[in-house]
């Protein structure tokens, strides 16, 4: 069946039969065009499945069907931890059908553009317009030429000529993506660090959600997102760095003139699931109050949705990123895979021609940095020269621990280096 097919098929099961789908939905690999029978003559089945739908946190249901490749499953999964349960498995397109991308560089600087987190001098949210990339080139970055024409660089299949480019990634229509959510969600015993790009979790709009983009101070170039906070991976697919569907309200805050074009702006609404299962609310809860008592992580457990369900979530935050810092329940393993040539996950099928490639400085479909990363910051070579271990290991330590942002104690740890060295050792973080 052709994706339009499938498309088309599934918007009029959701319309025609929306009740009946939850359990279609929920009932494991019934094939799409089985569903339908299947929901009609097996009422005991249905049943149980709706059971089990009662019993989860995760509604299917509230995904965005013109993101999906088919309809989501629930399947067999291994957790992290090795515990086997179940998960909801979502197959994505590169983007959704109804989600309008970009802009991402402005082409001149006449131009405006989407938004950029600049961590170096005056550091803070921006807009991409010719205010910020003439601040840039005030400190050495130089992103336009001389009739103000920005560099702008697919560097997915083209590498960079200039010292700094925008980044501004073509598509790749073809691309699908597997996420697992676990059902029953596990809270973990130490939270995880999401640290640059790490996997945070999936939109309800269909779209996967990491955390911090490369800087650009570590690869020179500049992977603008736009208003609503994504971009495209260097794999094709559009992801959001930010809680998109509650971003209006950074914007508010940080005093940046931009707004959210391709999601509705709601801080009370669901904006999606972490990888561990628990939903990410915007920056209110469901009755439009502030959060009380919110963790490290940015999250809580309290009433949810509309029928109150007590259980822990996240909120966003009103400052760039406005995401998690961290997620507290554990993941599913393989809980992001994709068909894309390179990128976060990529899994190309066998005998595909691979015509991109991972940016410079990335590190590779199976290194944890995917749109950059694999570079070390400024002044690491010699931090780690000073603590009398390798650059790489210094590097990879800083990222497990949750990238700039990282927990030192834990870097300590893992490097077997003392603390206070490892403090005095490490460059200073830019002022923001
Ligand atoms: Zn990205
Ligand atoms: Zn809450």
């Amino acid at each position: 069946m052709s994706l339009t097919k499938v498309t088309e098929t599934v918007a009029s099961s959701i319309n025609a039969k929306k009740a009946k789908l939850t359990l279609c939905i929920l009932s494991s690999a019934v094939l799409l065009s089985a569903c339908g029978e299947h929901a009609q003559t097996d009422n005991t089945a249905a049943a149980s499945q709706e059971q089990t739908a009662k019993n989860t946190l995760i509604n299917t249901d509230d995904f965005n069907i013109k993101a999906m490749v088919k309809l989501p499953q629930t399947v067999e999964c291994t957790l992290e931890n090795g515990l086997q349960t179940q998960c909801a498995q979502v197959v994505l397109k590169y983007q959704p059908d109804n989600i309008k991308v970009g802009p991402f560089c402005p082409e001149t600087l006449d131009d405006v553009g989407g938004i950029w987190d600049w961590d170096g001098t005056d550091a803070g949210l921006y807009r991409l317009d010719k205010a910020f990339l003439t601040m840039l080139n005030e400190q050495g970055f130089t992103f336009y030429d001389e009739d103000g024409n920005v560099h702008i660089v697919d560097n997915a299949t083209i590498r960079p000529t200039v010292d700094h480019a925008c980044i501004n990634v073509s598509v790749d229509k073809s691309v699908e993506i597997t996420a697992l959510l676990p059902l029953h969600p596990v809270m973990s015993e130490q939270s995880t660090a999401l640290g640059t790009v790490s996997k945070v979790g999936i939109a309800l709009a269909g779209v996967p959600i990491f955390s911090d983009a490369p800087s650009v101070q570590r690869t020179g170039h500049l992977p603008a997102l736009d208003t609503c906070a994504g971009h495209i991976d260097p794999g094709g697919w559009y992801h959001y760095h930010g809680t998109a569907s509650d971003i209006d309200s950074v914007y508010k805050h940080e005093h940046v003139k931009a707004n959210c074009n391709n999601l509705a702006q709601k801080p009370s609404a669901l904006f999606g699931y972490g990888f561990d299962g628990y939903p990410i609310y915007g920056s209110q809860e469901v009755d439009g109050t502030t959060p009380a008592e919110l963790d490290s992580c940015n999250g809580h457990t309290g009433p949810t949705g509309e029928n109150g369900i007590v259980t822990y979530h996240y909120h966003a935050s009103n400052t760039f990123p406005n995401l998690p810092k961290c997620l507290k329940g554990v993941v599913a393993q393989n809980n992001l895979t994709t068909t894309a040539q390179a990128g976060v996950g990529a899994k190309p099928p066998e005998g595909t021609k691979i015509t991109r490639h991972e940016p410079p400085g990335g590190g590779g479909p199976k290194a944890a940095g995917p749109d950059g990363g694999g570079m070390s910051p400024p002044g690491f070579a010699q931090a780690a020269k000073k603590l009398g271990v390798s650059e790489k290991a210094l590097n990879q330590a800083m990222q497990d621990a949750g990238g700039p942002n990282a927990d030192l104690a834990v870097v300590a740890k893992a490097l077997n280096v003392p603390l206070e060295q490892l403090k005095a050792a490490l460059p200073e973080k830019p002022k923001r």
